[in-house]
Protein backbone atom coordinates (compact mmCIF):
# COMPACT_ATOMS: atom_id res chain seq x y z
CA UNK A 1 0.00 0.00 0.00
CA UNK A 2 1.44 3.45 -0.70
CA UNK A 3 1.96 5.70 2.11
CA UNK A 4 -0.63 8.46 2.58
CA UNK A 5 1.07 11.76 2.31
CA UNK A 6 0.83 14.03 5.15
CA UNK A 7 -1.41 16.83 4.49
CA UNK A 8 -0.32 20.40 5.79
CA UNK A 9 -3.14 22.35 7.68
CA UNK A 10 -4.26 25.99 6.94
CA UNK A 11 -1.63 28.55 8.10
CA UNK A 12 -2.73 30.32 11.10
CA UNK A 13 -0.38 32.48 10.67
CA UNK A 14 2.58 34.01 8.83
CA UNK A 15 6.03 35.55 9.42
CA UNK A 16 6.79 38.57 7.24
CA UNK A 17 10.12 40.30 8.62
CA UNK A 18 9.32 41.26 12.03
CA UNK A 19 5.64 40.90 12.25
CA UNK A 20 4.03 37.79 12.95
CA UNK A 21 0.47 37.99 10.95
CA UNK A 22 -3.06 36.26 12.34
CA UNK A 23 -4.93 34.32 9.45
CA UNK A 24 -8.50 33.86 9.92
CA UNK A 25 -10.76 32.35 7.73
CA UNK A 26 -14.73 33.02 7.15
CA UNK A 27 -16.79 31.11 10.30
CA UNK A 28 -14.08 31.89 12.57
CA UNK A 29 -15.11 35.81 12.01
CA UNK A 30 -15.10 37.26 9.32
CA UNK A 31 -17.72 39.77 9.67
CA UNK A 32 -14.65 42.87 8.75
CA UNK A 33 -15.06 41.43 5.14
CA UNK A 34 -18.57 39.95 5.09
CA UNK A 35 -20.12 43.44 6.58
CA UNK A 36 -17.92 45.69 4.88
CA UNK A 37 -16.86 44.46 1.34
CA UNK A 38 -19.04 41.36 0.42
CA UNK A 39 -16.97 41.17 -2.86
CA UNK A 40 -13.78 40.77 -1.35
CA UNK A 41 -12.01 37.34 -0.79
CA UNK A 42 -9.75 38.36 1.65
CA UNK A 43 -8.41 41.20 3.32
CA UNK A 44 -5.00 42.45 5.06
CA UNK A 45 -5.59 45.03 7.69
CA UNK A 46 -2.28 45.60 8.90
CA UNK A 47 -2.87 47.77 12.26
CA UNK A 48 -4.58 45.09 13.95
CA UNK A 49 -1.72 42.29 11.96
CA UNK A 50 -4.51 40.44 10.63
CA UNK A 51 -5.35 38.43 7.31
CA UNK A 52 -9.33 38.14 7.00
CA UNK A 53 -9.57 34.83 4.64
CA UNK A 54 -12.69 34.21 3.09
CA UNK A 55 -12.79 30.29 2.55
CA UNK A 56 -13.97 28.78 -0.68
CA UNK A 57 -15.28 25.82 -1.64
CA UNK A 58 -12.06 25.60 -3.94
CA UNK A 59 -9.41 25.31 -1.95
CA UNK A 60 -7.04 26.34 -4.31
CA UNK A 61 -8.85 29.93 -4.16
CA UNK A 62 -8.64 29.94 -1.06
CA UNK A 63 -4.36 29.40 -1.03
CA UNK A 64 -4.49 31.97 -3.72
CA UNK A 65 -6.52 34.34 -1.46
CA UNK A 66 -3.90 33.79 1.25
CA UNK A 67 -0.66 34.07 -0.47
CA UNK A 68 -2.31 37.18 -2.18
CA UNK A 69 -2.62 38.90 1.20
CA UNK A 70 0.16 37.84 2.05
CA UNK A 71 2.12 39.35 -0.46
CA UNK A 72 0.28 42.64 0.07
CA UNK A 73 1.92 42.16 3.58
CA UNK A 74 5.21 42.18 2.42
CA UNK A 75 4.42 44.92 -0.02
CA UNK A 76 4.06 47.00 2.98
CA UNK A 77 7.03 45.45 5.09
CA UNK A 78 9.43 46.37 2.09
CA UNK A 79 7.91 49.33 1.05
CA UNK A 80 7.66 48.44 -2.68
CA UNK A 81 4.49 50.27 -3.39
CA UNK A 82 2.93 48.15 -5.90
CA UNK A 83 -0.75 48.38 -7.41
CA UNK A 84 -3.39 45.59 -6.68
CA UNK A 85 -2.61 44.56 -10.37
CA UNK A 86 0.93 43.79 -9.66
CA UNK A 87 0.11 42.06 -6.53
CA UNK A 88 -2.63 39.91 -8.43
CA UNK A 89 -0.35 38.88 -11.05
CA UNK A 90 2.38 38.28 -9.01
CA UNK A 91 0.67 35.86 -6.87
CA UNK A 92 -0.91 34.17 -9.84
CA UNK A 93 2.80 34.07 -11.46
CA UNK A 94 4.40 32.73 -8.17
CA UNK A 95 1.67 29.99 -8.05
CA UNK A 96 2.33 29.00 -11.14
CA UNK A 97 6.05 28.58 -11.11
CA UNK A 98 5.48 26.99 -7.21
CA UNK A 99 3.34 24.33 -8.97
CA UNK A 100 5.43 22.84 -11.57
CA UNK A 101 8.94 23.43 -9.37
CA UNK A 102 8.33 21.71 -6.01
CA UNK A 103 12.58 20.68 -5.56
CA UNK A 104 13.28 24.35 -6.79
CA UNK A 105 11.47 25.59 -3.64
CA UNK A 106 12.83 23.00 -1.86
CA UNK A 107 16.02 23.87 -2.53
CA UNK A 108 15.35 28.05 -2.28
CA UNK A 109 13.94 27.50 0.82
CA UNK A 110 15.70 24.24 2.49
CA UNK A 111 12.92 22.71 2.83
CA UNK A 112 13.05 19.01 4.52
CA UNK A 113 11.72 16.09 3.05
ZN1 LIG B 1 -5.36 42.68 -3.05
Amino acid sequence: MAARKKRVSKPKSVKVGVQDIDIVYSGEYSDAIVTYEPMVQGKLVPELKVIHVYEHNNEDMTKNTILHETMHAIDQFMNTGLSEEQILQLTNGLILVGRNNKDFFKYIFCMEE
